[in-house]
């Protein structure tokens, strides 16, 4: 290649800190990059922001963007910012999460600037002679599509979370720190400020618990939830509990809900459905819990437990409670 590439990262991070799917981008961005070099990019309301963890996974530069608007994600202020960043450091490639707002955002940026967006990747490779090829699951990931980014620069790359999983933080690493107080636009009319709760994101968390129609009613979410708080997971749900109005939309799992790769995947109740696998079977363990024992979920699962949910995850949360305790 003749020229070094510049790769930027935007941090996601919300009120507890930096998100760890940015130290994902950084491991995905040190793949890439090469003797290149990565930049973080950092929208923040604060000059006591934690950047320096940045450095240790793998950032060169960090530049941190300090506006009072930043307090929270907002679509518009976060666009503005990363237009002008791209402007000034004309990098070849933009990496975010495929979350909510990695998704909102990278569209939004593609769209403006007229360049190449490969969304909710998992894996990425660059040639000697420079070319981008991305790899990422289509047809509800019952196949891999393999594309060669061409046309103007930058690349716009959105990663799927847990799955670009590095060695982590090298202390002894060191890299620029730019701070910076931005001015931008007023916006009259600024767009859809998202709740921000206590409540882990489905798409990041490392265990999930998740439960369908199985569950036979809102009010034993109760349940799930007692085993999710044991587990430091994250509750999700199939659609029907979704449309049914027991679980929020961001909780649904599957094809036209959010799509996960954590760690151990809980399902109760759930028939496993391939709208419901297209968005869950990446998970690296799959524990079913279902009363009919030829329910579909068993043909994906690595544990099977046939089963009253209601009277197993009872049980699964006081025994992983004594065990987490002990
Ligand atoms: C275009 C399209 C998109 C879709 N997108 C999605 C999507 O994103 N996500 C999604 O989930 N679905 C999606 N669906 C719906 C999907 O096809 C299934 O209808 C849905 O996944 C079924 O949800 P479920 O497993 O909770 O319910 P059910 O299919 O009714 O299964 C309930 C299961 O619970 C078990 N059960 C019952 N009682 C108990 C008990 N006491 N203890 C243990 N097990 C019990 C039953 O044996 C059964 O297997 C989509 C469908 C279409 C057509």
């Amino acid at each position: 290649m003749d020229k070094e590439i510049t790769i930027i990262v935007v941090v996601e991070h919300d009120q507890s800190g930096i998100k760890p799917v940015t130290y994902e981008l950084l491991n995905a961005a040190k793949k890439l990059a090469g003797s290149g070099k990565i930049i973080a990019l950092y929208f923040t309301d604060t000059e006591e922001a934690d950047e320096l963890a940045l450095t240790h996974y793998g950032a060169d530069e960090v530049r941190v963007c300090i506006h009072p608007d930043y307090h929270q994600y907002i679509h518009e202020t976060y666009e503005a910012g990363l237009l002008s960043e791209i402007e000034k450091a004309q990098p070849d490639i933009l990496l975010m999460p495929a979350s909510n707002s990695g998704k909102e955002l990278s569209a939004a940026i593609a769209t403006r600037l007229e360049v190449a967006l490969a969304t909710d990747c998992i894996d990425l490779q660059l040639s000697e002679d420079g070319e981008v090829t991305i790899k990422r699951p289509v047809f509800a990931g019952k196949a891999y599509s393999l594309c060669k980014l061409s046309g103007p620069k930058p690349y716009l790359i959105t990663l799927r979370p847990n799955i670009f999983r590095g060695e982590g933080a090298d202390e002894t690493r060191t890299g620029e720190i730019v701070k910076e107080k931005i001015s931008l636009p007023d916006f009259l009319n600024p767009g859809l400020v998202r709740e921000v709760g206590a409540e882990l994101d489905v798409t990041e968390a490392r265990i999930i618990v998740s439960g369908g129609l199985g569950m036979q009613g809102p009010e034993n979410f109760k349940l799930l939830e007692d085993l999710a708080e044991v587990l430091g997971a994250a509750v999700a749900a199939s659609r029907p509990v979704v449309d049914n109005g027991w679980q929020e939309y961001s909780h649904q799992v599957g094809q036209t809900g959010r799509t996960v790769s954590p760690d151990l995947y809980i399902a109760c109740g759930i028939s496993g459905a391939v709208q419901h696998l297209a968005g869950m079977s990446s998970s690296r363990c799959i524990v079913a819990i279902n009363s009919d024992p030829n329910a579909a979920i068993f043909s994906v699962a690595d544990y099977g437990i046939v089963g009253d949910a209601l009277e197993i995850v009872p049980l699964l949360t006081q025994e992983f409670k004594r065990i987490l305790e002990g």
